[in-house]
């Protein structure tokens, strides 16, 4: 039996007219389209040599294209490498080098940037441009649409997704063709999704997110997407009316919120709305439920494991939350020294088993090795607790503890408390050498604009509220908090930023 992901979830496209993706300029693109342009992208691909094992690199703008690229890789039993099109010539340079494609393919833009780079790197280098003589869509164009895919194991790799870089450089995480069909069946199935529905794809698809969450999981069902080149809150909205189901990332909701349009019957046609690839606040959760009557479903994954949990489909999805496991993931919590599990409501390392779980780090075997449990758990990198319930809550990034005076701070715990008082928007805290705790709790404050809130203020509200080793040494007011592309805030640069701020001796 082939695990080939084309084959799983888009056997029999070739002959299914209804909608796949729907463009900004109200263009559309059916299944049996679909499969068409993947085949002939496929043969191409065939032509210019690339087969198994190969990697095809992609640094191209969302598009139908980008997409039917991506089936065609995995069709022609090669692994897809996506790049965030923001990445400078710099970047793309470190991840070229580092997974070696053998095809890149690219925006004509960005031909000659990376083909300085392939001069010195090696590779071979095509554009994507829809209208352009020589692009990779004028030479498939030419190449049939029928290609019989190649058959895959369930342990061949399907991509190398490199993780979001919000703790430090990037790692390419090596997924599977079972990594990916598992994780899209259960999801489709958790999420009661069918071929009536409509996601509004607002999501770039060089990540995890948009690609293998949302576009895997809506070609599982046939569903339809509504592709947006980015967030616009005012058109998302006015898509809701035809649309059933929203993924996004929290800070589309903290947007979305921001607008007057947002009520119950401007969401009135939506059944879903899903949060995940950073925390959601409480806060958001609840005052997106007072405005239009739908609770947000929160789920916790990452690239190296896709979805971990998912809150119910049914029944209360409580805020702070982030679900149970999904069905055939096993999750624990372990002392993070020592790996030895950990009881109900113990705060610890999260570990995950399970045929959604990466086959490694690309060209990092030690990294790997040191990632793994013996008995197979892959240690997150994120602290939780689970509950009575099995329940999962996390409590923040194990590189983000703060152990200031020997206790344990967990930053989550005193932004919640920051955000919460009035003139605060929002709240990052980090741990910053300090002389005498060893790490001095520290928070990065964006004020609600006309607010005058001052430092004493913040220090005076949060006094009767945290225990004193919890509350911070200093509060900074910051402009924005730094974050990727993702919408992820980057902790390690505000750390860098206030790293003299306690003037440690040496
Ligand atoms: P890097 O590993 O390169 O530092 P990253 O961890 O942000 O970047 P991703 O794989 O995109 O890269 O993100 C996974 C991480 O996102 C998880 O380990 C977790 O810390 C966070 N995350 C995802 N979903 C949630 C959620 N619902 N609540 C809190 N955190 C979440
Ligand atoms: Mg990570």
């Amino acid at each position: 039996m082939t695990w080939n992901l084309f084959d799983r979830l888009l056997a029999s496209a070739a002959s299914d007219q209804s909608i796949c993706i729907e463009n900004d300029d109200g263009t559309a693109l059916s299944y049996a389209e679909l499969a068409a342009l993947s085949g002939r992208f496929a043969n191409l691909l065939a032509k210019l040599g690339v087969g198994p094992g190969h990697r095809v690199a992609c640094k191209v703008e969302k598009s139908v294209e980008a997409i039917a690229l991506y089936l065609a890789t995995l069709r022609a039993g090669a692994v897809y490498l996506p790049l965030n099109t923001a990445y400078t010539p710099a970047e793309s340079e470190y991840f070229i080098r580092d997974a070696q494609p053998t095809l890149i393919v690219c925006d004509p833009k960005e031909k000659a940037a990376l083909g300085a780079i392939t001069d010195k790197a090696g590779g071979r280098i095509e554009t994507l441009d829809q209208d352009g003589k020589g692009s990779v869509v004028d030479a498939a164009a030419a190449c049939p649409s029928e290609f019989e895919t190649v058959a895959r194991a369930k342990d061949d790799l399907a991509a190398i997704l490199y993780t979001s870089g919000t703790t430090g450089r990037s790692k390419g995480a090596m997924l599977t063709h079972g990594n990916l069909v598992s994780n899209a069946l259960t999801l489709v199935e958790q999420w009661r999704y069918t071929s009536d529905d409509v996601l509004i794809h607002a999501l770039p698809v060089y990540h995890i997110h948009g690609l293998f969450v949302a576009g895997n999981v809506t070609f599982a069902a046939r569903a339809r997407m509504i592709f947006m080149q980015k967030f616009d809150a005012e058109r998302i909205l006015s898509a809701m009316a035809r649309a059933t189901v929203l993924m996004g990332v929290p800070t589309f909701y903290v947007r979305l919120l921001q607008s007057p349009n947002l009520s119950r019957a401007s969401t009135a046609h939506m059944r879903l709305f899903v949060a995940g690839s950073a925390p959601l606040l409480a806060e958001t959760h609840r005052e997106w439920h007072d405005r239009t009557g739908h609770e947000i479903l929160e789920r916790y994954g990452m690239t190296e494991t896709g979805m971990i949990t998912s809150n119910p489909y049914e029944g209360p999805r409580i805020p702070g939350s982030v679900g149970r496991p999904l069905p055939g993931v096993e999750v624990r919590i372990a002392d993070p020294e020592t790996g030895t599990p950990l009881g109900v409501d113990e705060v610890g390392m999260i570990e995950v088993k399970g045929p959604n779980v990466f086959a490694g780090y690309w060209q990092m075997p030690e990294k790997t090795a040191a990632e793994f449990r013996a008995d197979g758990f892959f240690i997150t990198g994120d602290l939780g607790k689970i509950g009575r319930d099995s329940t999962v809550q996390i409590v923040g990034r194990g590189k983000d503890l703060i152990i200031s005076g020997g206790f344990n701070v967990y930053p989550k715990e005193i932004e919640t408390e920051i955000d919460a008082i009035p003139g605060v928007t929002e709240s990052a805290v980090v741990g910053v050498p300090h002389a005498d705790f060893g790490e001095g709790v520290t928070a990065a404050v964006v004020r609600t604009p006309g607010a005058s809130i001052d430092e004493r203020a913040i220090l005076n509200a949060l006094s009767g509220r945290l225990a004193k080793f919890k509350q911070p040494k200093r509060v900074i007011f910051v402009d924005q908090l730094p974050r990727n592309t993702m919408g992820k805030v980057q902790k390690n640069l505000l750390r860098e930023r206030f790293a003299d701020l306690y003037a440690v001796k040496a």
